[in-house]
């Protein structure tokens, strides 16, 4: 039995915003923060995207890929609460748990763990595993640096 915490999207109550809704109902992935550098893209490809909760370096923009044509995605767990991630083929600055899990599988084919923030350990995201690996991370958890 898996304990319901780990579900994709479970990180505990109240962990969802109400900006992030809104953001999700406009449905204009392009305006928000994970693509605001177009101006200084060309010169500096890389910048650092921090926990925003203690600023530790998580990973970077240049560490963006796309999943099924797209970086961002918008998902719904099993309790209805929906997530706006970007795919990242790599964060450092993320600890997973558990064992991989493919209960509830938001990507065909690929079985997932939490991650955590490794320094203030609040809930950032999902690795997962299968073809290949990468992370999704909830994007209104993280800032730019
Ligand atoms: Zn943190």
């Amino acid at each position: 039995m898996i304990d319901p915490e780990i579900y994709p999207g479970f990180s505990g109550p109240g962990s969802l915003s109400n900006e992030l809704l809104f953001r999700g109902a406009k449905g204009n992935p392009d305006r928000d923060n994970l693509s605001i550098e177009k101006d200084e893209s060309e010169k500096e490809q890389q910048k650092g995207l921090l926990c925003r909760v203690c600023q530790l370096l998580i990973t970077t923009s240049r560490e963006r890929i796309e999943k099924d044509g797209k970086h961002l995605h918008t998902f719904f767990n099993p309790a209805g609460i929906v997530y706006e991630i970007g795919c990242f083929r790599r964060a450092p600055g993320c600890l997973e748990f558990g064992s991989p899990s493919s209960e509830f599988a938001w990507f065909g084919g690929y079985s997932w763990q939490v991650v955590y923030c490794l320094s203030c350990q609040q809930h950032l995201g999902w690795k997962f595993s299968g073809e290949d690996r990468f992370f999704g991370l909830v994007v209104n958890k993280l800032s730019e640096g």
